[in-house]
């Protein structure tokens, strides 16, 4: 008798989560269901959980807060998946949140005309870590969390459950995995293709991606609005498409009735595959310049010669990877808005981001 017990004893700690123990008072913001666990809330781990293992996220007194994924490399020491108990993170998790994510962007898009998007959007859609965007039938994804990458498995069966017949491409080519512990990774994870190259529409525009090349996970999907906003105020103006990439702000603009647009970029291939999206958009190409410049300089030197244009565009990369680069990244900024402030035409535009 007691032999058997002492079996069932240990049968239960094996399969047990481990568990992660917060502080007396650090548990306000997870009943406020925000998903991350500090490391300076972490009072007691029990067990020995790996990276990205399921733990469960107990209370000072020991009152059960949720279950993620533990990261011992981060200082978000556990990311949540869920803050229901009855919840098991199992391939049915996964399914039924990217479900739910879908099901939600399904309502936002018509798809026949704007089919380049984010279909996961990490904490947001309940999934820490990971970023899943759609670019036609080309499923980009990023594991970003020792979780994420952890569950990566589980995830890509739920994508190709959802979406059937689609290509998925990995670009987890991204600093933050450092702090994860992660090393990068890229590459097809299913129904591989000779290339990254794919038409995406937005907003009835044609815009060429490349998921292996592009930046990011292949596009600035995250400028959609402002890409529309530019082409609702074009009408009739001159524009000045500073750190324009592939040129879709031109080709909104264009749309939108502009009478001329100059892309300035240093990258020739981005404007090489500025005049082909402006191709593939039947665009006049007399109305387009493509400027290989620094736009620092190119902005100084309209000033000199005092060209101006109805509506200029600034979209600059980010200036500051960290916290040291800071002070040079607000001189840059400040530099090029105030130049191009002056090359505006008096009661025209400045588009900055
Ligand atoms: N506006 C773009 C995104 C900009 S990405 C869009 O809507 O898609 C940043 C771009 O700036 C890159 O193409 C990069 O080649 C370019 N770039 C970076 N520094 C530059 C500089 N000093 N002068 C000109 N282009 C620059």
């Amino acid at each position: 008798m007691t032999k058997i017990r002492h079996f069932f004893h240990l049968q239960q700690t094996i399969i047990m989560t481990a568990s992660v123990i917060l502080q007396a008072d650090r548990e306000k913001s997870l009943k406020r269901h925000h998903p991350w666990v500090f490391s300076k809330a972490v009072k007691q781990v029990k067990g020995t959980p790996n990276a990205g293992d399921t733990v469960d996220v107990l209370a000072a007194d020991g009152s059960w807060l949720g279950r993620g994924a533990y990261s011992p490399d981060s200082q978000i020491r556990v990311r949540i998946w869920t803050f229901d108990q009855a919840e098991m993170i199992d391939a049915a998790f996964f399914q039924r949140r990217l479900a739910q994510a879908w099901q939600l962007r399904q309502q936002l898009f018509d798809l026949n005309h704007t089919n380049g998007i984010r279909v996961v959007a990490a904490e947001s859609d309940g999934l820490p870590g990971v970023t899943i965007d759609l670019y036609a039938d080309v499923l980009v994804c990023q594991f970003l969390s020792a979780g994420a990458e952890r569950q990566r498995k589980l995830l890509v069966a739920a994508l190709i459950q959802q979406f059937p017949g689609y290509s998925i491409y990995e670009r987890s080519d991204v600093d933050v995995r450092k702090k994860e512990g992660l090393q990068p990774v890229t590459g097809w994870l299913h129904l591989p293709r000779d290339s990254g190259e794919v038409t995406i529409l937005e907003n009835g525009m044609r815009i060429l991606v490349d998921v292996i090349n592009g930046h990011k996970t292949g596009f600035y999907l995250d400028q959609r609005d402002s890409r529309a906003a530019a082409s609702r105020y074009a009408k009739g103006k001159t524009v000045l498409n500073c750190f324009s990439y592939t040129g879709t702000f031109a080709v909104a603009a264009l749309k939108g009735g502009a009478a001329h647009v100059t892309n300035a970029d240093l990258s020739e291939l981005a404007l090489e595959t500025a005049r082909k999206n402006a191709e593939a958009n039947q665009l006049d190409l007399s109305q387009l310049d493509f400027n290989k410049a620094d736009v620092f300089k190119l902005l100084r030197s309209f000033k000199d010669q005092g060209r101006q244009f109805d509506m200029v565009i600034l979209d600059p990369p980010k200036f500051a990877e960290n916290k040291s680069q800071l002070m040079a990244a607000c001189r840059g900024y400040k530099d090029i808005n105030r130049v191009a402030m002056q090359i505006v035409k008096p009661g025209g535009l400045l588009l900055t981001f």
